[in-house]
């Protein structure tokens, strides 16, 4: 007791003691209780979202050829495992094409190594192994050997690859794997250097060779920048092909499937009975999402397939487990394609969809807008409320020429924080109200009318928001 008294004392020393600790306490339970109300309630919103989506997707036809482009072995089993199934009982085609080995992943390659030092050449052999892991998936899947193929680019280098890498004297060196280009052993694209160039032009040889009616491909707004990259490397190509000729003949769907984004899908482990909705913050913006149906035996088909992937298993068995559901949910980009050109387009950005966006409204971003003018090309930037001078904007932008081709020179990055901008080309930026007016004069980005923008928002050096680099198309 006499302890317990003496320690009150000390704890009690002074009134100027206890008014600091509330004033250092007081806003720390302030943001545990708002962290823990959204939380609360963005899952209260996710299990809304489930109730109300309509699996009204019409399953695979003989007649379809399905074009699925994957970042990592895994991925394509997680996002349309269940179509793939169905696609394979119908007799319908299905390609699988892997943009990388999934070789830079530290934790997997110490985990079969067993060694908490690994070298390149661990890292190669992780994307061997990964290889022969979506061979099984695919067969568990019941597709026969070979309707794949593994590209074997950089794992974790895609979105260099778009934005920075673009031609061959620029090559990306992997800091994993210290390749510059794919090596023998992955057999894949061997020899193909590691550029941004390089890969759209495998895309698109892919694309009029297979004839896809669907292609699928991951949605922008994937938090996973080989995803997200990943699916602007798809939508160039198809641009690039719309221009120059060389679509299949009847045209082809694209869709979109997703796999990171925040703690979706939510409950997280094998829920095989339950189903699915896309994120929550992405309903009712520019994609038009819809469910496909999955019987009970091949969602259980699907989850020996995700099994198939041991060395992923073994490190998050329960995130890659949610993904096997009693239906799979699928994006399509609005309008694609463009059915009628017009002078711009705006794509719109969820807001208020995390913690950290919700208390820097400033940088949360709402909409990007790509518009047509006489001096040259405008981009908008909205954000939630007008962009301070706190707020770094980082700006990239990637189009096609006149002729549908993609040069190096094609591309702009920026990083605007109030009137500083830090641009390689010459830009008029000017902040209008709620939205940062960016306007290119390039006279080869007027012409082809498809631009690939990615905005990116940052307040003290970390990101607050991020579009994910968005495919636009605004008019010729
Ligand atoms: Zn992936």
């Amino acid at each position: 007791m006499r302890t317990y008294r003496l320690i009150l004392s000390k704890l009690y020393l002074s009134a100027w003691a206890r008014a600091l600790a509330l004033i250092v306490a007081a806003p720390l339970l302030w943001i545990s209780a708002a962290g823990a109300a959204y939380v609360w309630n963005s899952r209260e919103h996710d299990r809304e979202a489930v109730r109300a989506f309509a699996d009204d997707l019409n399953p695979p036809t003989p007649a379809q050829r399905y074009l699925i482009v994957a970042p990592h072995p895994d991925d394509e089993v997680l996002g349309c495992g269940g179509l793939m199934h169905y696609a394979s009982r119908v007799g319908a085609g299905v390609r699988v094409l892997y943009m990388t080995n999934g070789d830079a992943f530290r934790f997997a390659a110490e985990r079969e190594t067993r060694r908490l030092r690994v070298d390149p050449m661990d890292y190669i052999r992780l994307g061997v192994m990964r290889r022969r892991e979506a061979e099984t998936a695919l067969s568990t899947l019941g597709l026969p050997p070979k309707s794949f193929r593994m590209l074997g680019f950089p794992d974790g280098g895609l979105e260099a690859l778009f934005h920075t890498n673009w031609s061959e004297a620029r090559r990306y060196r992997s800091p994993t794997t210290a390749l510059d280009a794919v090596p023998v052993a992955y057999e894949g694209a061997t020899g193909a250097p590691y550029c941004g160039a390089a890969l759209l032009r495998l895309l698109e040889d892919e694309i009029r060779s297979y004839a896809p009616t669907d292609i699928l491909c991951p949605h922008p707004s994937d938090d996973h920048r080989d995803h997200s990259a990943t699916g602007a490397f798809v939508e160039m190509a198809l641009a690039s092909l719309s221009i120059r000729g060389g679509l299949p003949p009847n045209g082809c769907r694209l869709r979109h499937y997703i796999v990171h984004r925040g703690s979706w899908p939510q409950p997280q482990g094998p829920h095989l009975a339950d189903r699915m909705a896309p994120p929550s913050e992405l309903i009712g913006l520019h994609t038009g999402w819809r469910g496909l149906s999955i019987s009970k035996d091949a969602t259980e088909t699907k989850a020996a397939a995700i099994r198939a992937f041991r060395s992923q298993m073994a490190i998050m068995s329960r995130f890659l487990l949610s993904f096997a559901r009693r239906n799979e949910v699928f994006g399509t980009p609005y309008p694609y394609p463009p059915a009628s050109v017009s002078t711009g387009a705006v794509v719109q950005q969820p807001v208020r969809d995390n913690l950290v966006r919700r208390f820097r409204p400033q940088a949360d971003i709402k909409s990007v807008r790509v518009e047509q003018l006489q001096g040259g090309t405008l981009v908008a930037v909205q954000t939630e409320r007008p962009a301070g001078r706190f707020t770094e904007l980082l700006l990239n932008i990637r189009w096609l020429d006149r002729s549908g081709g993609a040069a190096e020179g094609d591309s702009l990055a920026a990083t605007i924080t109030g009137d500083r901008v830090e641009a390689d080309r010459a830009l008029d930026v000017r902040q209008v109200g709620d939205q940062m007016h960016i306007t290119i004069p390039s006279q080869s980005l007027r012409a082809a009318g498809f631009v690939v923008v990615e905005a990116e928002t940052r307040m003290a050096g970390v990101m607050v928001d991020r579009t994910g680099p968005v495919a636009v198309w605004f008019g010729g």
